[in-house]
């Protein structure tokens, strides 16, 4: 049977949707007669486009574009962020749920994968304009939601604040306090402890257990990291915790150098007061074309989507890529780094940190009982790690770079459910 192209996706779209397509098409020759099943993967289950008007500050009324994609629930609820951000598009949410939906399988957790975003630049409102954002749109998706149905969380330009306000809007509009609805939440609403810097450290985790493969020491080693946020900054602090050289960073508003290293404890607190990584005093700026070609053995792309692609991969000296973003690594750019003998870590492992302490906060929200720091983070390096060894233990079995073993656990998984539940009617 020959399937017909989504309609409502340009027949010669770039961009991520683009790249998750690409990557699915590579791991369809190893899934055997699962492959049966294959297109599933290629189909977003359902997708809600809302209109969210709020009124502004001064009085006027502005209209925002909101998304709620479900792109699989075979093995369990949608799981997945909300991103407030201008570039937002249906497209972007839909690969970015997508990800989710292997991300999940491909270490194990019990659900399937969502995303949802608002085309906003939350930088430009008020912080009464965001939280009226935040709950007529959680009202809005408020018929997808739900603690055993969809469990949205923080992702770029949304956190715990925003989460307080997606959890008691929902709350409100079904009458009863539900913690489970949301993770990424402030600890006194039930939130996680370990949540905040999850994703940065199993980052660091898995950069750490990948180096060990390639014979690298972390102590010592040179590490890029593009993106300050709360991905990059966490995993800036984890390397410099344990013995690296965090030795260039970048944001929207610049990059900086040194190759003494950059203390990020010391950089935060100049970009809480300055606002970005630019003008910090103890580095030098270089342009942001030229960083990923900084000296490095380690470069972890930690920001949008599409940050490495055929025009900077073959400049990249660092012996390791490991994806703090989701989707930052086209897929041209891919094979340039395999050639070059560079290890990819891909995204659906290396930042799996952040839904993992998911995970664990949702459990713990089901039955009221709360974790240490040292369970949520001792629980935390265990998945990620075995997460990590079997994917490569994949990649030599198939012969396959690591970003297609990801996809081979994981899509297996996926398609294993779909088949045993069978399809309805
Ligand atoms: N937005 C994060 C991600 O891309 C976390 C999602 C979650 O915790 O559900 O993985």
């Amino acid at each position: 049977m020959k399937h017909e192209p989504l309609s409502f996706i340009p027949k010669d779209a770039e961009g991520p949707w683009k790249t998750y397509l690409e990557q699915v098409d590579r791991v369809i020759p190893y899934l055997g007669p699962l492959a049966y099943w294959a297109e599933t993967l290629k189909r977003p289950k359902r997708i809600l486009i809302v209109d969210v008007p709020i009124r502004m500050d001064d009085g006027t009324v502005a209209h925002f574009e909101g998304y709620r994609v479900h792109h699989n629930t075979s093995r369990g609820p949608a799981k997945g962020g909300v991103r407030y951000h201008p570039a937002v598009t249906l497209s972007e949410v839909m690969a970015l749920a997508a990800w989710m939906t292997i991300k999940n399988a491909a270490v194990g957790l019990p659900f399937g994968g969502g995303k949802g975003g608002i085309r906003v630049d939350p930088r430009k409102l008020s912080s009464a304009e965001i939280e009226r954002l935040t709950r007529r749109y959680t009202s809005e998706i408020g018929v997808l939601i739900g603690p055993k149905k969809d469990i949205p969380a923080p992702d770029v330009g949304t956190g715990q604040r925003e989460m307080a306000w997606m959890m008691d809007t929902y709350s409100m509009n079904v009458g009863a306090t539900a913690p489970g609805v949301v993770t990424g939440k402030p600890i006194p609403l039930g939130g996680s402890l370990g949540r905040q810097d999850a994703t940065g450290n199993g980052v660091f985790f898995v950069a750490a257990a990948a180096a060990k493969k390639i014979n690298l020491p972390i102590e010592g080693s040179r590490v890029i990291i593009q993106g300050f946020g709360n991905v990059g900054n966490a995993a800036a602090r984890a390397f410099h915790d344990h013995g690296a050289r965090v030795v260039g960073i970048a944001d929207v508003t610049g990059a900086i150098y040194n190759e003494k290293g950059i203390d990020p404890y010391d950089l935060l607190k100049y970009v809480a007061e300055a606002g970005g990584v630019r003008g910090y005093p103890k580095a030098e700026p270089v342009p942001a074309a030229e960083f990923f070609g900084l000296p490095a053995e380690i470069a972890v792309p930690a920001a949008l989507e599409g940050a490495i692609t055929e025009q900077n991969a073959w400049k990249i000296k660092a012996k390791m890529v490991v994806e703090g973003a989701n989707g930052p690594t086209t897929p041209a750019a891919d094979d340039i780094l395999r050639e070059r003998g560079i290890l990819v870590v891909p995204d659906v492992i290396a930042n799996a940190g952040g839904v993992i302490v998911s995970y664990f906060e949702w459990v713990q929200d089901f039955n009221s009982y709360f974790w240490t720091e040292e369970e949520v983070n001792e629980n935390l390096r265990r998945v990620i790690t075995e997460a990590f060894e079997s994917v490569w233990q994949t990649s030599k079995d198939r012969k396959v770079p690591l970003r297609t073993a990801a996809y081979i656990v994981a899509a297996t998984r996926v398609l294993e459910a779909r088949a045993l539940r069978g399809l309805y009617p």
